[in-house]
């Protein structure tokens, strides 16, 4: 019997994944999608806060999560397809941007102005009117709890906020990838679950197929590696790594999830908040619920792990992370049963995601994540599919980079600025609101 063949194969299934499938297939390719896992959306992505947010230090970061906003915003337009089972929901409850001295949205401001994005400046008194409980004064810079002076209490303020009414977040990440399979599924869109690549094949350099575990070979001309924390084995086992500047490696990252008090309601009224002035970001959840993350502050150690990694809360994060929110938030308080996820993130060396071709033809890269993608799924897999095409219909993007033009935005995303080969941009914030 002659082996199975594809036009493309996809490994992984998380939300990257998913939509690049998703695209191909409303391409005409006739793909297959395979996942270790026992679903769409059980790797990295089901652990994701799922903050839709523009605050990037570069354009094109800014540039690419505009775009990809309006997916979220037309989620049931974009899958075309209805399954029956829910939508994954995009609730927009708008993100504040804390300033700091010489803070982070020194480097967006100018970006949000260039494109046009909505925001406002918040000060003192917008906050009293819009959250009277946030304490706004001037913590900084973020320490851990068992530094002498993390209760002092400053006398100084922070200078207010930058608030963005159109960002927001998703409540059930693992679903909105679930959405995804089932749209491209009803294309020419094969999956193949609890199945694990071991081997990628190639022929003088081209690209030929996959292993799978128990051996058998699935050839095709196209394999495209967006195995999230798993990228840089991937990337191993297509030989394709000897011309990369970044590379990417797995980060282990807890997020809590705490209630809110009841008259603080700030599941409901609140916002996603971004504070670097306390090394944490924030946002409501369903049930009345707060989300407290770490944004990677200098006195937080970083924990490289390996990408299987699955662990506990460590009680001394959830103290770090909960207690810098009750510094923000004073009457929050902290529970005592310590609740959260323990999730990995593919970090690339620039914390700017890798989508490209690379030196092995037919195999592509959507990797190096880096703990902020999320968002840019549904531009992400548009972007890779605009890629891959012109790449295969023989356009040389390593010398002259694929241009795309947001569907909706039609703002300009120059694929060069997500190149394997790049240097590390000085620009990046090297850290991560979500
Ligand atoms: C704690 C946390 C919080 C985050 N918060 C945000 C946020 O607020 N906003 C935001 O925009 N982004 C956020 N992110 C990042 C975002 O969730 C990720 O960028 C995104 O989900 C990555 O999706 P993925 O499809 O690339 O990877 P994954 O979801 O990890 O999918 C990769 C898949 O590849 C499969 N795989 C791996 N190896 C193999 C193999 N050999 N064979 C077969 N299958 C294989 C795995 O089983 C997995 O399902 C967060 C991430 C984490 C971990």
């Amino acid at each position: 019997m002659s082996p199975k063949t594809f036009d493309a194969i996809i490994i992984g299934s998380g939300v990257i994944g998913s939509s690049i499938t998703y695209e191909l297939g409303r391409r005409g390719l006739r793909t297959l999608t395979v996942d270790r896992n026992g679903g769409a959306g059980l790797g990295s992505t089901s652990f994701s806060s799922a903050i839709i947010r523009f605050t990037y230090s570069t354009y094109p970061g800014v540039a690419m999560s505009y775009e990809g906003l309006r997916y979220w915003e037309n989620w049931a337009e974009h899958l075309k397809v209805d399954d029956g089972s829910q939508l994954a929901t995009f609730s927009q409850c708008g993100m504040v941007t804390l300033k700091t001295a010489g803070g982070h949205h020194l480097k967006v401001l100018p970006h949000f102005d260039a494109i046009g994005i909505p925001y406002e400046d918040w000060n003192e008194q917008d906050f009293q009117s819009h959250l009277p409980e946030l304490d706004l004064r001037h913590f900084g810079p973020p320490k851990r709890p068992d530094h002498e002076d993390f209760w002092d209490e400053p006398t100084e303020y922070l200078d207010g906020g930058i608030y963005t009414p159109e960002a927001g977040y998703v409540s059930d990440p693992q679903l909105a990838a679930h959405n995804l399979h089932v749209a491209a599924a009803s294309l020419n869109c094969e999956f193949r679950f609890n199945t694990e690549v071991s081997a990628i094949t190639q022929r003088d350099g081209q690209i030929t197929g996959v292993e799978i575990g128990d051996g058998t070979f699935l050839g095709a001309p196209i394999v495209v590696n967006a195995a999230g924390p798993h990228s840089k084995i991937i990337n191993e086992m297509a030989r394709a790594i000897s011309d990369m500047s970044i590379g990417t490696t797995p980060l282990r990252q807890e997020v809590h999830h705490v209630p809110s008090p009841e008259e603080l309601d700030f599941g409901n009224r609140g916002f996603t908040l971004a504070d670097d002035d306390n090394g944490i970001y924030v946002r409501p959840d369903i049930g009345n619920n707060i989300l407290v993350g770490s944004t990677e502050p200098d006195c937080d150690p970083l924990h490289w792990v390996d990408a299987d990694h699955e662990g506990q809360i460590q009680p001394e994060q959830w103290e770090a992370q909960v207690l810098r929110l009750n510094r923000r938030l004073p009457t929050v308080g902290v529970p005592h049963q310590r609740r959260g996820v323990v999730g990995v993130y593919d970090v690339a060396d620039d914390w700017i995601p890798i989508y490209d071709k690379t030196s092995v033809d037919g195999f592509y890269v959507a990797i190096g994540t880096s703990g902020n993608q999320f968002k840019n799924a549904g531009i992400a897999g548009y972007c890779m599919a605009e890629l891959i095409t012109a790449v295969e219909n023989g356009h040389d993007h390593d010398t002259d980079p694929v241009q795309v033009t947001g569907p909706h935005t039609r703002l300009n995303i120059d694929m060069g600025n997500f190149r394997r080969t790049r240097i590390v941009n000085p620009d990046s914030s090297m850290s991560v609101h979500g």
